[in-house]
């Protein structure tokens, strides 16, 4: 399974363009007439935060894509209660609409179609399946629940809104969130006719959302998502086995780690010093330590959601905590956490727009997450 990586520097419409060209989407896309490009539109982040994928990128899939002739949506759904319009409106999506003249929908007030896995129930947008296939356009970068964000996991927007945070109540660590993925990605990867990242600025440190911009300078493009996402985290620095989704997402996609392809240029390339969470060592403590070695590392290896003096009372990590561990009281200067409830899913600290949550680490913590 090939995946192509391509440097590009700067959003830089001409050379994006001319990367999607040699994609060969004309050909995987042949019988294919309505498409839903899938963006990475997690909330209403500007393109210079580099949360979302940026609008150059989106624009540059969506010209081509007309000129092959297809007729394009364009749909994601964020993960909070900001209206969706703000979001398409913050993240540049309305402008590339209005210049090809093409419909952004909206997932969660559009209709959903239940599927499930032996143990689990999804509810996915209907457009997964009213489309004749999906380009997965996602964004590079770390991840404060899951380590890395890619290709795979951008596909948990098919889940409606809010919906999303009650798999991260009833599956709160990375180990069980991990099979949530990848029991969705199992229903939707066929649905998937090519995924392509925006790696130009990506992310490293607190992402998805709170971390820093990093000009990373390359595309990354395969059919397969898991292919794709084992190359591009390995260059961050992980190693993909111990990302949990990513070697089980590589066996439903039937692809041996020995059959991915990548040009001999990037095949020993990694990123210097990028900020990322390495829970290489904090998953084989858990795993292999006899069980009071197991409590003494839990009781020391703390981390948690706190708040800095950025907070503009926006309440919108209040509802979308989905335990209903968030307060603010009229007069306070942010809201308040119940640690008691909160089960550390990070959501507060994913959708609020304003970098006014950080994780707030033990020693232990800051020595394992760098
Ligand atoms: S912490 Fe962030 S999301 Fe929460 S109320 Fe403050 S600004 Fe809004
Ligand atoms: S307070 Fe934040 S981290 Fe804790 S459960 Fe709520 S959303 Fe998740």
């Amino acid at each position: 399974m090939k995946v192509q990586i391509e440097k590009i520097e700067s959003y830089d419409f001409d050379k994006i363009y001319n990367f999607i060209e040699k994609l060969q989407l004309e050909k995987i896309l042949r019988d294919k007439k309505k498409i839903l490009v899938k963006p990475n539109l997690l909330g209403a982040f500007a393109p210079e935060r580099a949360v979302t994928t940026n609008p150059v990128v989106v624009d540059a899939v969506v010209t081509y894509l007309k000129k092959i002739g297809k007729d394009v949506i364009l749909g994601d759904s964020s993960g909070g209660t900001t209206s969706i319009k703000v979001v398409w409106e913050k993240t540049g999506m309305n402008k590339v609409a209005k210049k090809h003249n093409i419909r952004l929908v909206n997932f969660i007030s559009d209709g959903i179609i239940q599927q499930r896995t032996k143990d689990l129930k999804f509810p996915i947008t209907k457009y997964i399946w009213e489309t004749d296939a999906v380009i997965n356009l996602c964004k590079y970068k770390t991840h404060s629940l899951m380590s890395y964000t890619g290709a795979i996991k951008n596909l948990y927007g098919v889940i409606p809104g809010l919906k999303k945070s009650d798999y991260h109540k009833e599956h709160p660590d990375h180990t069980q969130f991990a099979k949530v993925i990848t029991g969705l990605y199992s229903i939707v990867s066929d649905r998937i006719a090519f995924n392509i990242m925006d790696g130009i600025v990506g992310m490293e440190g607190d992402g998805p959302s709170a971390g820093d911009p990093r000009n990373f300078g390359v595309m990354f493009a395969s059919r397969s998502a898991s292919a794709l996402d084992y190359v591009a985290s390995s260059m961050m620095g992980f190693q993909p086995d111990k990302l949990e989704y990513i070697i089980p997402a590589l066996k439903i996609d039937n692809i041996e780690i020995s059959e991915i392809e990548i040009s001999e240029e990037w095949k020993h390339f990694k990123f210097k010093k990028v900020k990322i969470k390495k829970i290489g060592l904090y998953v084989k403590l858990l795993t292999y330590s006899p069980k009071f070695l197991k409590d003494i590392f839990k009781k020391y290896y703390t981390y948690y959601p706190d708040f800095n003096d950025k907070c503009k009372k926006c309440r919108i990590c209040v509802d979308s905590c989905p335990v209903q561990a968030m307060e603010l009281k009229e007069g306070d200067a942010h809201p308040t956490i119940d640690y008691d409830k909160c089960i550390k899913c990070m959501c507060c600290h994913e959708m609020c727009p304003y970098q006014a949550i950080y994780i707030h680490k033990s020693f232990l913590a800051k020595f394992l997450i760098k």
